[in-house]
């Protein structure tokens, strides 16, 4: 054994997959790079907790970015994945539990008619938006600054500020052509978006909006419902489709999503996370003549070898049985509060410049903010505090997304020694 080796299994991996992989991980926020930390390399990971490779174990609210409502190798999940395993993993040809599934989704999430399923979330919003195009014969997209939704092309902007700002990429390797009909506006304002959508250039030239309607990627930012009502509106008048981004929210606020929430009907939803029950799936969905343009009854390209695989799809189904148990998002709520409410508590009764923002098992603590409604707040508040308050968490057994910006999930493997026990080490924190 390597002297590395005796030191720490962790550092001893992360440095060899270092080697191999760029940064060591194959999606960069994994990095905890803005942490200034090594992240934990995991071996495995049970309910609502991981082990790393030294074997040190860490209460889990990330949760792999939002899929695990049911926290780590759930029995019911693994079970019926087993047996679906021992059918054959893949076909690339129809399976009768796609039918199962998106009946079920049809059922709960009363704006979808028609469904697709393709493998990640990038997907999802790429070919709902190329729909959208097609279906409307119109070139620009307006999304908003700070929501994410996968790493395509043409929705890595810059944030924009209104009509007079020039769509900028903002990754490497994107041609300007690519985000030349993508608007990005801030987040939770109204005039900012009504003017485009009145503005000459633009007017009857939007083929959809794309929105986050409960944000999870600039940290747990719920759009006003005044916000969400005029984006209906004005995408209504003009012709142009309303697109929720639901990857994170869909089964996770509530078993209709966001819209149920905020009772507005998008044209079109797009699903992921939950939706492959700790797999790799996700969908897009909505009104069925809009879905019957994708090939091969309609024009709109879309396709995906491992689309609908059988094996994610008993994961997803059986994932979304579990949340129909009665009461399931109450006692999730509830869960989350023995957390959440003390310490919001303890913010407001001490003055501290700090909140936590939250909807049903889904929340962030904002460092530096009274307050959080767009990404321009978002990010006015105190990175440096948060990253030293991440490496504190790390060494009391705790892991939490690795950045202020995202949105911390309870699962309902979540127990409640364990949120007592958060809310108390959190709570130390504070108190300094
Ligand atoms: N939309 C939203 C709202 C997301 O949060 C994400 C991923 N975090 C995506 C889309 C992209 O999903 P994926 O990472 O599966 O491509």
């Amino acid at each position: 054994m390597s002297q590395s080796q005796t030191q720490s299994q962790n550092t001893y991996w992360i440095e060899k997959l270092k080697e191999v992989i760029p940064a060591g991980v194959n999606s960069p926020v994994r990095s905890c790079r803005a942490m200034v930390v090594n992240p934990p390399v995991v071996d495995s990971g049970f309910q609502d907790m991981i082990t790393d490779m030294d074997g040190r174990s860490y209460i889990d609210y990330c949760g792999s970015w939002g899929p695990l409502i049911h926290g780590h190798a759930h029995p019911t999940i693994l079970e019926a994945v087993s047996k679906r395993m021992a059918k054959g993993t893949t076909f690339g040809m129809t399976t009768a539990i796609e039918e199962q599934i998106v009946r079920k989704v049809i059922k709960l999430v009363p704006s979808v008619e028609k469904m697709r399923f393709v493998s990640s979330g990038t997907e999802a919003t790429m070919f709902a938006l190329r729909l959208a195009r097609g279906y409307t014969k119109k070139p620009y997209f307006i999304k908003f600054n700070g929501n994410y939704h996968g790493s395509s092309d043409f929705l890595l902007v810059k944030a924009g500020s209104g009509v007079a700002s020039l769509p900028e990429a903002s990754s490497g390797g994107i041609l300007p052509e690519a985000v030349r009909h993508t608007i990005s506006l801030p987040f939770n304002d109204v005039e900012a978006c009504r003017r485009v959508f009145h503005d000459s250039t633009y007017k009857n030239q939007i083929a959809a909006v794309i929105v986050e309607p409960i944000a999870g990627n600039m940290g747990t930012v719920p759009a006003t419902p005044e916000f969400l009502q005029m984006l209906r509106e004005e995408t209504t008048n003009s012709g142009a489709l309303l697109i929720f981004d639901e990857v994170i929210t869909g089964f996770r606020v509530a078993l209709g999503g966001a819209q149920s929430l905020y009772k507005i009907t998008p044209d079109l939803t797009c699903f992921g996370k939950i939706i492959g029950g700790g797999f790799p799936a996700a969908a897009f969905g909505g009104k069925r003549e809009i879905m019957d343009q994708l090939a091969p009854l309609g024009p709109v390209y879309q396709g995906g070898t491992l689309s609908g695989n059988p094996v994610a799809m008993e994961a997803g189904l059986q994932a979304i049985k579990l949340l129909e148990v009665d009461g399931f998002y109450e006692e999730l709520a509830r869960k989350t509060a023995l957390l959440t409410v003390p310490i919001k508590q303890y913010i407001r009764e001490n003055k501290l410049n700090a909140c936590i923002q939250e909807v049903g098992s889904m929340f962030t603590l904002f460092f530096g903010r009274h307050s959080v409604s767009n990404m321009e707040e978002a990010q006015k508040c105190d990175m440096p505090l948060f990253a030293s308050f991440f490496r504190y968490m790390l060494e009391e057994g705790i892991y939490i997304p690795p950045l202020q910006v995202e949105a911390w999930f309870v699962s309902q493997a979540h127990t409640d020694e364990h949120l007592i026990h958060t809310r108390d080490v959190i709570l130390r924190f504070l108190k300094r």
